[in-house]
């Protein structure tokens, strides 16, 4: 699409034109879609007695990825966190469609970026169909197509009290990453635009622990196997791209029901194990509780499921995470009486004020 106003500009023509740029990067066999790229639809066969679960996300440069990013891992990530937002409800991907705005059509950018993509595409028998591509600042729009079985759809709105509560993998690190990489950015003066969203004090990660957890923020693992796995067991589940308790808070409004969390547990989901004694040490101790706390209960990018079940599927469950190799955590369960407590070891409740992220809040 064009308007008049932007004709002229609009094709990514600086080093290869818009169609070569699609020809070359962006199409490929389709052999489970009737028609894939190059006419003016592409073409899907819904299977019997399946629905479609459909999803939009869209990753803006300097708003969700920094505009340096290594582009590999940002083709993987664009196509990741839709793919998670269909494991979240039990759908298997289908296909998906690509809207780009690139600022040039560099070829030392795009190959990475479509490789990145293409291999989790691959990994997951997800079918690029189609797209649109337009000159502008860097800008990755992903729909992703996905099929449940008619009815086992895993919705927000299923919560009963007396549920239980799990959360997939680990918690925490792609924003303790991110934290950091913020810092890092201020100090070296080139971005003052996100103050506000950093914990204080501070872990200071060592390069290679740095390396580690950036790594869940660059290249987070869709839980699509383990979402699935949780039809006919999950009561509702949603994936965790704006911090666990923002997540968690739109399953209880549409569950129209509250929750009790553990603090232990949920500190538990922050794998100190796998970085350094020096990084494990830091965030096990008292000074740091409050950020580590921070970061588990309101960091967002990890794109892990939260979930609840009835207790008298917690073999199910177990069966499930094992299944599909996703651990998974109790961590709280569902009351009939509304809004999120957290409780300490010693049975006080946490006065808590961990605001999930939310892009229009606070300017
Ligand atoms: P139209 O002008 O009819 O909308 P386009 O000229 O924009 O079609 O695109 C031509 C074909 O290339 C279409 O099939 C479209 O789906 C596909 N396409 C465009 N951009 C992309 C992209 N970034 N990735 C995959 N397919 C794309
Ligand atoms: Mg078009």
């Amino acid at each position: 699409m064009a308007t008049a106003a932007s004709i002229r500009s609009a094709q990514p023509s600086k080093t290869m034109g818009e169609f070569d740029l699609i020809q070359r990067f962006f199409t490929r066999p389709t052999p489970r879609a009737v028609l894939g790229v190059g006419d003016d639809c592409a073409l899907l066969q819904p299977a019997p007695a399946m629905q479609q679960a459909i999803s939009t996300d869209m990753l803006v440069s300097g708003r969700h990825f920094f505009p340096d990013v290594d582009p590999y891992a940002l083709g993987h990530k664009a196509l990741a966190v839709n793919l998670s937002d269909l494991a979240a409800c039990g759908a298997s991907p289908v296909a998906f469609t690509l809207a780009l705005a690139l600022p040039d059509s560099n070829p030392t950018w795009l190959e990475p970026f479509s490789q990145g993509l293409l291999a989790l595409a691959d990994a997951h028998g997800c079918e690029l169909i189609g797209g649109d591509t337009t000159q502008g600042p860097l800008n990755i729009c992903i729909t992703v197509f996905g099929e449940v079985p008619h009815g086992q759809a895993l919705l927000r709105s299923g919560a009963r009290a007396g549920d239980d509560i799990y959360v997939s993998g680990s918690l925490g690190e792609a924003s303790l990453a991110l934290a950091q990489l913020l810092r890092q950015r201020q100090d070296q003066d080139q971005d003052r635009s996100a103050e506000t969203q950093m914990p204080a004090p501070m872990a200071q990660l060592n390069a290679a622990d740095l390396a580690l957890a950036r790594q869940r923020l660059e290249q987070p693992t869709p839980r699509l196997a383990l979402g699935t796995a949780l039809r006919g067991i999950a009561t509702a589940a949603a994936d965790i791209s704006d911090g666990l308790l923002g997540d968690l808070g739109h399953i209880l409004e549409r569950s129209r029901v509250g929750a009790s969390l553990e603090t232990a547990l949920a500190l538990g989901l922050l794998p100190r194990q796998r970085y350094s004694a020096t990084a494990a040490a830091q965030l096990a101790s008292a000074a740091l509780r409050p950020t580590v706390l921070q970061h588990v209960l309101s960091g967002g990018d990890d794109y892990e499921l939260v979930f609840t079940a009835a207790p008298a599927q917690r073999a199910a469950v177990q069966a499930a995470a094992h299944s599909s190799q996703t651990p998974v955590t109790r961590i709280g369960q569902i009351d009939a009486e509304p809004g999120l407590r957290l409780y300490e070891p010693d049975g006080s409740l946490l006065q808590h004020q961990f605001a999930s992220f939310d892009h229009f809040a606070g300017g």
